[in-house]
């Protein structure tokens, strides 16, 4: 049984915004799925547009007056119904991004709309942010733990003042879609164990309709088997339900699973953008490569694989080439000075490499 419909209908009216986001908002009709201008370097969305990213930069302060560029002119769109998947090491900027398109970072740069409703988010957060939801890699960050299931579901509706009836069926309907049963909304957290507890966390992320999700490491936790249970549940509900979902994990086999689309982020710029498929493969970007090179159970030729050496720039150092440069065994001298450009493939991939060739040839194998 899966959540049912369960909100008055949104407000779909079009607020005046300049420039690009103003173009995409006049849609001759309410279901016609809108294409993104062609000439933007953004990925293609499936379906209906339900999630633009563009041009976003997020920076920190750090003590001394320096700043670390955590996100560096990332731009992305995600239909609805769709995942993509953001991976990368750690301080690749994936979970930096998750939390910029849910209003949850400050000095913000750039624009991110939500379906026809946009928002320019720089310096302010998006009035629309609140409809949409995460999901944590510890469920405890959406569950309290002193209450009973039953109230952390209902929550969210209470918020939004549906009514106690329908919260009563809902909240009922939110726990069986998730493979537990009504038994279980009169027990604390700490009464599951690790997987249901994610469950719950995403039947609560799911109940009250949001139009994007992030799911933020959400099965990293957890063991192998439960794990398969868990993104199971995800996939069914997110595809149920229409979702636009941002699936942020460092690990590719788990992006391999749930997306259907796959951003691969390297010190907070994409270096790579492909259908799930062509990504695993037959992947572009020496960096894509030397990820999937590292996967226990992806075969790969011994010749093919890129082992990565070397470190990464420092957060805090602008770099002005390719920030990959200092690990990749192709670098060029070009490399050193030049950003590489973000072509877009006629795939549809993009990727960011002096060696990959407009065509999408690998000049470098
Ligand atoms: S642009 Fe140069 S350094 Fe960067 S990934 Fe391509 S070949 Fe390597």
């Amino acid at each position: 049984m899966g959540i049912r419909p369960l909100l008055p209908q949104r407000s779909r009216s079009r607020r005046r915004v300049p420039g690009l986001v103003a173009s995409l908002q006049s849609p001759p009709t309410p279901h016609r799925p809108r294409r993104p201008d062609p000439g933007l370097t953004r990925s293609q969305p499936h379906g209906e547009l339900q999630l633009e990213v563009t041009k976003l930069s997020v920076e920190f302060d750090l003590p001394g007056g320096k700043k670390v560029v955590a996100v560096d002119d990332v731009s992305f769109t995600v239909g609805r119904g769709q995942t993509i998947g953001l991976v990368g090491e750690s301080g690749s900027g994936k979970s930096t991004i998750g939390r910029a398109v849910l209003g949850m970072t400050p000095k913000v740069i750039g624009e991110i709309s939500y379906g026809r409703d946009s928002e320019a988010v720089s310096g302010s957060r998006s009035k629309d942010v609140g409809e949409n939801q995460m999901v944590f890699q510890d469920p405890y960050g959406s569950l309290n733990p002193r209450w009973k299931i039953r109230r952390s579901l209902a929550e969210p509706l209470v918020a939004r003042g549906v009514a106690r009836a329908q919260i009563r069926e809902m909240v009922v309907e939110a726990i069986e879609s998730v493979g537990l049963n009504a038994d279980h909304l009169d027990r604390l957290p700490h009464e599951f164990s690790g997987g249901q507890r994610q469950r719950i966390s995403i039947a609560r992320a799911l109940i009250a309709r949001p139009r994007v999700l992030v799911a933020d490491e959400a099965v990293s936790a957890l063991d192998v088997s439960v794990q398969a249970q868990v993104l199971n549940s995800m996939k069914r509900l997110q595809r149920d339900h229409d979702v636009a979902t941002i699936f942020i994990s460092h690990d590719l086999s788990v992006i391999q699973f749930i997306a259907d689309r796959v951003i691969v982020l390297y010190f907070g710029q994409i270096m790579e953008e492909a259908p799930v498929k062509v990504a695993f493969e037959a992947p572009r970007h020496p960096y894509t490569v030397a990820l999937k090179s590292a996967l226990p159970s992806v075969h790969v030729q011994e010749t093919e694989k890129i082992r990565l050496t070397g470190e990464p720039p420092l957060q805090h150092t602008r770099v002005t080439g390719c920030p990959f440069a200092s690990r990749c065994p192709f670098v060029l001298d070009q490399c050193r000075t030049d950003r590489p450009e973000l072509k877009i493939l006629p795939d549809s991939s993009r990727v960011a490499c002096h060696r990959v060739a407009a065509d999408g040839t690998a000049m470098y194998a």
